[in-house]
């Protein structure tokens, strides 16, 4: 629940105002750095949440995400603290790179030190000042450098809390993440502050579909918590849940012919791409080792032998697996649902 004074740093936050701050961190050179932060904070007692991005620094779904969220009007109802990082990672994102300039991925450096590499130091600062203050958070990515996301949220299906603010997310899958070492979520899960990521669309693209299911997940969950006004209406938009999937690589080196898209159901041995080779007649069939949906796919139309080219998700029962799936294909969620939550009348 939250204090009357939220501290960041060196700064004190009252409830009732919104803030944006700068939290020093190390120098790019001569450069001074800050971390931008803008923090939200109701009259009202509620949660302290935390929606962070661009931990790598070439996903940049996130930024967009955030910068509509925080314009939404209904927030003037927030109960709690909203903590909004847009872009964690301020010296990758100069270079449009996933990593640190020491090479580092952020998210393998936590829980950091006072001591360590550039990226660990960051890391320790943003957990500390911001994600140890939290009851729970959200943290959004894209799929990496030439590769894109159906949306979907990653998580621990087996923590009741994440699995519950995973389905609210209402984005079309949930998939089980086990907890890498040295990232985010692993230190959130070792100290107790449930997350779930959102990973959706491509690094260094802007992706409406995904931009706009994010957006609408995060009101979702702020609304689960009583953070936001509830909406008792049923939601059609029911995501597909598996803890079972896998990247299917490239049987040969050659030239990609992709049959099937993101979102797609495939069946057991379907074929979903051709691999050609270039300078001969012969073609190789990459086919889908069980039935799924194909939830994460290359964007490079070659391929060397071994690379990951399409990402499924294992569904047994396919024809359902259609009928929730189609739904996000049809409806993208309409500028009108969003503009509802502009309309909602200011009454605290
Ligand atoms: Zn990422």
């Amino acid at each position: 629940m939250s204090n009357d004074i939220l501290t960041i740093g060196k700064y004190e936050i009252k409830r009732g105002t919104s803030n944006t701050i700068e939290l020093d961190l190390p120098n790019l050179y001569n450069t001074p750095t800050k971390l931008p932060i803008k923090v939200l904070r109701g009259k009202k007692d509620g949660p302290t949440v935390f929606v962070s991005a661009t931990i790598h620094g070439d996903e940049l779904n996130g930024i967009e995400i955030i910068r509509r969220f925080k314009k939404l009007s209904i927030l003037k109802r927030l109960k709690g603290t909203i903590i909004l990082v847009p872009v964690i990672n301020v010296y990758g994102i100069l270079t449009l790179s996933r990593y640190f300039p020491d090479r580092r991925d952020l998210n393998r450096c936590f829980p950091g030190s006072t001591r360590g590499s550039l990226a660990s130091r960051v890391a320790k600062i943003f957990f500390d000042e911001i994600v140890s203050k939290c009851d729970f958070g959200i943290d959004l990515h894209t799929a990496a450098i030439h590769r894109s996301n159906f949306p979907q949220i990653r998580t621990n299906l087996n923590n009741k809390v994440t699995l519950k603010m995973a389905k609210v997310f209402e984005a079309p899958i949930i998939l089980h993440s086990e907890l890498l070492q040295g990232s985010l979520r692993a230190l959130c899960d070792e100290k107790g502050i449930p997350i779930i990521l959102y990973e959706a669309g491509e690094a260094l693209r802007f992706d409406e579909k995904s931009i706009r299911i994010g957006v609408n997940g995060i009101v979702n969950v702020l609304r689960e918590y009583n953070m936001l006004p509830k909406v008792f209406k049923k939601s059609k938009r029911i995501p597909l849940i598996t803890s079972n999937s896998q990247w299917i690589r490239a049987v040969e080196s050659g030239v990609i012919r992709t049959i099937k898209a993101l979102g797609d159901t495939v069946q057991e041995d379907e074929v979903i791409a051709y691999i050609d080779e270039a300078h001969s007649d012969t073609t190789f069939e990459l086919k889908s080792p069980f039935d799924g949906v194909i939830i994460g796919k290359s964007e490079i139309p070659l391929a060397q032998e071994g690379d990951a080219i399409f990402h499924i998700a294992k569904f047994n029962d396919l024809e359902n697996a259609e009928g929730k799936i189609g739904y996000f294909h049809e409806d993208v969620i309409e500028q009108s649902e969003f503009d509802e939550l502009q309309d909602e009348k200011t009454i605290e």
